[in-house]
């Protein structure tokens, strides 16, 4: 039988249907590399001479750089000008995409993964989005920044060197929006921390847990193997967040990697960091979002917004875990 579940934090119904998986090898395509193309060299290895320079830099022991951010060069948000929404007719709105777009090159080596980077290594990631985020934030007009890392031609990826991006907006997104509300809606004092207790309660949706941040596949996964990194100190913003959670974080998010790649092998993936809109004393807390690219979005799925996950979440917490343990 089926079930459905609510997703707290969107509002949204998902249906787990647990007995129609297959093995997970039956329905996962591995990852699909993006293509080099010899006549565009990678723009983020650290030979290219880089004709714009990083706004952000982390440098390793040796002196050189292990994290740099630098801006896109085919920025979807741009410039300043203010959020003046302009009707064109009774039913066309427009406004003028103002904003930031940056790059966060994850790491000098064109074929590493977050997966292989050690935890000093992702700690400087994690303070490198950190500071940028904090930068953004101060921006006249901007409200809300989205950090992702897309990994795979499958989860969007365009460049093949590990990479993630920060886009900084002025307006809410429709996703930040329904979290926003999922925490207003909430009878209780905070969603996330709530959810924290009731796993290590429970336990048995928990991947890894340890002082700082626990990871696990939430009880209302809408796809095989999420996962929800979520910080145990109550904090709206990752741009406020203490050096040591960051640092727990980025951890966290390469533990979970590992996990999947050794669970499903090189899979593509999504990172999606949820922090709160800036200048806002809304209840949030921020956290991070694993979500594997293993299945597809068919016409039920896009039409309704209602998605059927085949692995229940306590099943793949159980694989990943056990993934964690024989690595460990
Ligand atoms: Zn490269
Ligand atoms: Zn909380
Ligand atoms: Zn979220």
């Amino acid at each position: 039988m089926s079930q459905l579940r609510l997703d707290p934090l969107t509002g949204r119904w998902v249906v787990i249907a647990g007995e129609r998986a297959q093995r997970p090898s039956d329905f996962l395509p591995r990852r699909l590399p993006v293509e080099d193309d010899p006549l565009r060299p990678c723009p983020f290895c650290p030979d290219k001479d880089l004709s714009i320079s990083p706004v952000v830099e982390r440098l390793g022991p040796d002196g050189e750089w292990e994290v740099r951010v630098i801006p896109n060069l085919y920025p979807a948000f741009s410039g300043n000008d203010p959020m003046v929404v302009t009707h064109l007719g009774p039913v066309y709105t427009q406004a003028p995409a103002s904003g930031v777009h940056d790059v966060v090159v994850l790491a000098p080596d064109h074929n590493v993964s977050w997966a292989d980077l050690t935890h000093e290594h992702s700690a400087l990631i994690m303070s490198a989005i950190q500071e940028r985020m904090q930068e953004h934030s101060v921006i006249p007009g901007l409200r809300y920044s989205q950090a992702v890392v897309n990994s795979g031609r499958e989860a969007g990826a365009s460049i093949e060197h590990p990479h993630g991006q920060l886009l900084s907006m002025p307006f809410i997104p429709g996703e930040a929006a329904n979290e926003l509300a999922g925490f207003a809606r909430f009878q209780g004092n905070c969603l996330l921390c709530a959810v924290i207790d009731a796993e290590d309660e429970s336990g048995h949706r928990i991947v890894f847990a340890d002082d700082r941040v626990v990871m696990l596949c939430p009880f209302w996964s809408g796809t095989p193997y999420e996962m929800l990194l979520l910080p145990r100190s109550h904090e709206a913003h990752l741009h406020s967040a203490e050096e040591e959670d960051l640092a727990a974080m980025g951890r966290s998010v390469q533990r979970a990697l590992a996990s999947l790649r050794s669970r499903l092998g090189d899979v593509a993936y999504n990172l999606m960091f949820h922090s709160a809109p800036f200048r806002t004393k809304a209840d949030f807390h921020w956290h991070v979002h694993v979500v594997a690219k293993i299945s597809t979005r068919g016409g039920f799925e896009m039409g309704s917004g209602v998605l059927i996950n085949v692995v229940p979440p306590e099943r793949a917490a159980d694989d990943l875990r056990s993934e964690i343990a024989a690595h460990a």
